[in-house]
Formats: C-alpha cells, sequence, structure tokens
C-alpha cells in the first residue's frame, strides 16, 4: 500500500517561488562590479528577472540540461542566472574567475557550455579565449547595454537587454528531481577538473539540512552575507537556502577585503555571514582597526578550511558572535559537518564548552561519515585514532561528471581525501589533507595543528606548515609565517610559543618569514606551491 500523499517534485524552481511570494519585498543588497555602488532589489524583482531568463533560454532554443556557464562575482544578477538557468531545466555551471586560462578552456569544453554569463571585469578572458571554446553560442556581459564595449565586440551580448525579451509570468517546467540542476569543477591541484553535477533533489536535500538549526539555520529574521563566492560549490547553498527561509542577502560583489566586508555589515546589519577563515583574518583585523563593534552580526560560519581556535575566541569575546565551525567539499554540494553543542554539554565548564566548539563538528541528517585504515577497514569513533574519512549521504556525489565508467566508491563510500578523529558522539576533527600530512620519523604531524597555534600568535597575520625533506626524519614541519601590519617576530620567539601547546619533537625546526601566503582559486594556502618553494631548504641547510 502507498502512503495517500500529495507528491510533488522537489524543483529548484519551488524555492524562488516559495521566496518571491512570501518574501517578495524581504532586501537583497548587491555590490555592483564596477564602481563598487550598492544595489537594491529583492526576492520578488529576483524572482521575476529569472523566469525572464528562464524563457529566454527557452527561446534561444537551448536543449533539456544544456550547460550555461558563469564567470561573475555574488549579485544579484548571478542569483537571477542560479534560479532562471536550474528552474527552466538547463544547468548551471559556475566557473571559477581565477583559474588558469588553460583550466578554464578545459572545463568549458568539457562541459559543452553554451552560453556564458561573464562580468566586465573577466571580459578579457572571453576575449582572449573565445576561439578556444567553439561550443559557446552567447557571451553575456553581466550588467546593462554598454555601446562602448558593444562597438568593440560585436558578439558581445548585454544581460538587461539579453531577458529583456523575456515572460516575467514564465511558468517553470516540472520535471524528474533526479534531473541535473548544476556543475561545479573541483580546483582540480592534481590533473584535470573534475566535474560535480548537482541534482534538483540534492540540492534541495542539503538545502532543508542546511536550514536545520544544527547546521546553519537561515531564518527569514536573518541578513545573510555569503562572503564565499557563488562559484565555490554554489556558496555552500546560500542562494538556495536563503531562499527557502526568506532571508535577506547581502551579496558581496567582487571585494572581499576586511574594510569593505565589515562596512558591509555595519551598513545593512549583517546577522549571519560565511566564509573561508582566510577572508575573516582580513575582516577581524580592519575591525579591529576601525573599532567596529560588528554590533549586527550574529553568527559567522566559517569552513573550506581549519578555522583557527583563536578566531573563535575573538569573534566570541569581541564581538559576541558566534563561529559556527562547518566542513565540507565539493562534492558533497558541500556541507558534511557543523560544530554546535549537545545538551549534555551546556553542564560542562565553558572552557570546556568551548574547547568542544573547535573541532569540524557532527555530520547532521542525511551525512554519514567513518573512518578507515589503509586496507578499509573501519576504525573506532574514539577521538584519537585518525584515519582517511569516508563519507556518504543524499547530497554526496556517485561519479563525476562525464566519467561514470570510473568507480570511485568504495562499498557505497566516497574518500574525501581528508585525514581524521571521530569521537563518540560523532564530532569531526580533520587532522590534515592526506597529502599535507607531515611524516617524521614513522610519525604524524598535523599540519593544521601546528598552523592553528601559530596563528594564535599576536605578532602573527597568518601562518602555513609544511613538511619538508629532512635527511634523518623523512620530513619534518616547518613555519612559513606572515607578520601582522607593523610587527617583526623573530623565528625564536615563535617556536617558543609551541612550547607546553604540543610535544617537542612535533615543533617546527624552522621558521621562513613571508609576506603573503600562495593562495588557491578559493582562498586556501597552496601548499604545494610552498612546498615547491621550500621543500629543501633543510636538506640545504644540512649540507
Ligand atoms: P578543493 O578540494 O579543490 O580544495 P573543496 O572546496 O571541495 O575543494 O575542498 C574540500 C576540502 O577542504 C576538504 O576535503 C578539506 O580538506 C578542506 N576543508 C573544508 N572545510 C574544512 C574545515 N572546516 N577544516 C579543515 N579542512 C576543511
Amino acid at each position: 500500500m502507498l502512503g495517500q500523499m500529495m507528491t510533488k517534485p522537489l524543483l529548484i524552481s519551488s524555492l524562488i517561488e516559495h521566496a518571491a511570494r512570501y518574501h517578495g519585498d524581504t532586501p537583497i543588497v548587491s555590490v555592483n562590479t564596477t564602481g563598487g555602488g550598492v544595489e537594491h532589489t529583492n526576492w520578488a524583482s529576483v524572482a521575476m528577472n529569472a523566469r525572464k531568463l528562464g524563457s529566454v533560454l527557452n527561446q534561444i532554443g537551448l536543449d533539456p540540461q544544456d550547460r550555461v556557464a558563469t564567470i561573475a562575482w555574488n549579485n544579484r544578477r548571478h542569483l537571477e542566472i542560479y534560479y532562471g538557468v536550474s528552474g527552466a531545466g538547463f544547468v548551471c555551471h559556475t566557473i571559477n574567475p581565477r583559474l588558469f586560462p588553460e583550466q578554464l578552456v578545459y572545463i568549458v569544453n568539457h562541459a559543452e557550455d553554451k552560453v556564458l554569463f561573464i562580468e566586465e571585469t573577466f571580459l578579457p578572458l572571453a576575449v582572449n579565449l573565445r576561439d578556444q571554446m567553439p561550443t559557446l553560442e552567447h557571451i553575456v556581459m553581466m550588467g546593462p547595454r554598454n555601446e562602448k564595449l558593444a562597438a568593440e565586440h560585436d558578439w558581445l551580448e548585454f544581460y538587461d537587454d539579453f531577458i529583456a525579451p523575456g515572460d516575467m509570468h514564465f511558468t517553470w517546467p516540472e520535471f524528474d528531481e533526479l534531473t541535473a540542476s548544476s556543475l561545479c569543477y573541483t580546483s582540480g591541484t592534481t590533473g584535470h577538473p573534475k566535474g560535480v553535477l548537482y541534482s534538483h533533489r540534492s540540492t534541495m536535500l542539503h538545502s532543508f539540512s542546511t536550514n536545520s538549526r544544527d547546521v546553519i539555520g537561515y531564518s527569514a529574521a536573518d541578513v545573510v552575507m555569503p562572503v564565499v563566492p557563488m562559484f565555490h560549490v554554489n556558496a555552500w547553498g546560500a542562494p538556495y537556502g536563503c531562499a527557502m527561509s526568506g532571508s535577506a542577502m547581502v551579496m558581496p560583489g567582487p571585494d572581499l577585503h576586511g574594510e569593505a566586508l565589515v562596512k558591509l555589515i555595519d551598513n545593512h546589519g549583517v546577522t549571519c555571514a560565511m566564509g573561508v577563515p582566510t577572508i575573516w583574518l582580513g575582516l577581524l583585523a580592519y575591525a579591529k582597526k576601525s573599532g567596529s563593534r560588528l554590533e549586527s552580526l550574529e553568527r559567522t560560519v566559517i569552513g573550506g578550511s581549519a578555522c583557527p581556535p583563536s578566531m573563535i575566541t575573538e569573534f566570541r569575546e569581541l564581538y559576541g558572535v558566534d563561529t559556527i565551525h562547518a566542513w565540507g567539499m565539493t562534492e558533497l554540494s558541500p556541507l558534511g559537518s557543523a560544530n554546535h553543542p549537545l545538551a549534555k554539554h551546556h553542564s560542562l565548564p565553558p572552557e570546556e564548552q568551548q574547547r568542544l566548539r573547535e573541532n569540524q563538528g557532527r555530520p547532521p541528517f542525511g551525512i554519514d561519515l567513518k573512518i578507515v585504515d589503509d586496507d578499509y577497514h573501519d576504525l573506532p569513533m574514539d577521538g584519537v585514532l585518525q584515519g582517511d574519512l569516508l563519507v556518504q549521504g543524499h547530497w554526496v556525489l556517485d561519479s563525476y561528471f562525464r566519467m561514470e565508467d570510473t568507480e570511485i566508491l568504495h562499498d557505497g563510500w566516497f574518500a574525501t581525501g581528508d585525514v581524521s578523529t571521530l569521537d563518540p558522539n560523532g564530532y569531526m576533527t580533520i587532522r590534515d589533507r592526506s597529502k599535507d600530512i607531515i611524516k617524521s620519523g614513522g610519525e604524524w604531524i598535523s599540519s593544521v595543528e601546528l598552523e592553528n597555534i601559530a596563528v594564535g600568535h599576536p605578532k602573527l597575520a597568518n601562518a602555513a606548515v609544511i613538511g619538508v625533506e629532512h635527511p634523518k626524519w623523512d620530513e619534518r614541519p616547518v613555519l612559513i609565517a606572515v607578520a601582522a601590519e607593523g610587527e617583526t617576530p623573530t623565528a625564536e620567539e615563535l617556536l617558543a610559543y609551541y612550547d607546553g601547546k604540543i610535544a617537542k619533537w612535533q615543533i617546527p625546526d624552522t621558521v621562513i618569514f613571508a609576506d603573503a601566503l600562495p593562495l588557491n582559486a578559493t582562498g586556501k594556502v597552496l601548499k604545494r606551491t610552498l612546498r615547491e618553494q621550500y621543500g629543501k631548504v633543510l636538506i640545504e641547510a644540512a649540507s
């Protein structure tokens, strides 16, 4: 006997229609790409433009599930494209603008993108690479018509003109919820980038999950600022989760420096913001300098790489902001865990409660985690033994796009490439990426742990730790340190700072001072570049 309840496919179009109908006048603040001005719109208008775009994509003759690409910042047009493309049954392919041109060309060709929406800032990319991307039928600049550019490039179209003939009452098509909705390629530190193809169903279930209180829990009373880019795993799902809850949004555009972000928070009453730790380092530095109290901010969601405990403390003690440390990856849509306390934790001493908030947190319903040894045998959840982290769930990939024949799962589990521990309550601590872990004399040292400590030093702005070749120990940790503005820390004081915080043999062998750390396209430290640069320093010193 079947249940006798309505069955409606879980489609992304239902999110924007909900937001338009019940939260139509809720503001969407959007920083323009050029000039930095701010535009005010709302969910009703975003929905109207999305419908117009959806109908135009049909008018120009795209086939269902054709790929429509974006190279764009976080702004309202990008939001409209998210909904217009997926809602109308096409695949929204977000591309990271900071990729190497060869990778970008590879991705567009691999996905066979038909339409490319691009910010004016990135127009030179389109001009230079257009010939190498033969599947593109339309290149549309995200803005109003620009006569000068139109005269220079007769192939260039303009977003506002492009959607103008669209039908604002366009009815979203209904189709199977397993249909592909969006596509995101992993940054590809080795080999070609690989595509993760999300479905309407996986995106909707991920949105329900992010909207639960123990994940992010957006609310209609929130003003949400996704600092994490919309080309980085769909801004962690914020554009969907916020429409589902009817949150107001502040789309920060291209300038993600501390000053710009602090001003957006203060001017628009942002209550919830999310991003990678490097972004928050800049924000905290500027908040301190400017004296901003970050009055409206209630919580930050920090992930993408390990959030240093000192950052959680600074947010809490100086600004009364709660930090939700979260973990995820492109292959997981991306959220896999988030750190919130359990009821039994409330009776613990405050320091103990704070310490428990530092790890990457628990998986929400819908995600399962386990750790295994090299032979894929399960390891206990004792919070001590570390192993390869495997994951399974409703929004975890099954195979990479156009690599369906390559089996990537082990017994139905996806190997994340992370090394972690799980405690008896399911709290996960990422020890390292398996390729970044430092193997010293047969023992493992977590680079993440060493970085977390270093970043807590008041004279440092940022720090990375890498494993460096060593004649006796195979590898030893070396600290790459970036001094805070106006500070000149010595190697001795930085190394002394580790005393009593970790075992002596884990303390880095030496310190290298750098002006900045090399970051990848999503703001993560490029350890491989650091290893290439400094991988021989200890060998050279010994000889
Ligand atoms: P890429 O793998 O190309 O960097 P992702 O954004 O998918 O792209 O990165 C996923 C990886 O980022 C995870 O496997 C993990 O190593 C790291 N990561 C994400 N969040 C955290 C976190 N909170 N703490 C530590 N590492 C994290």
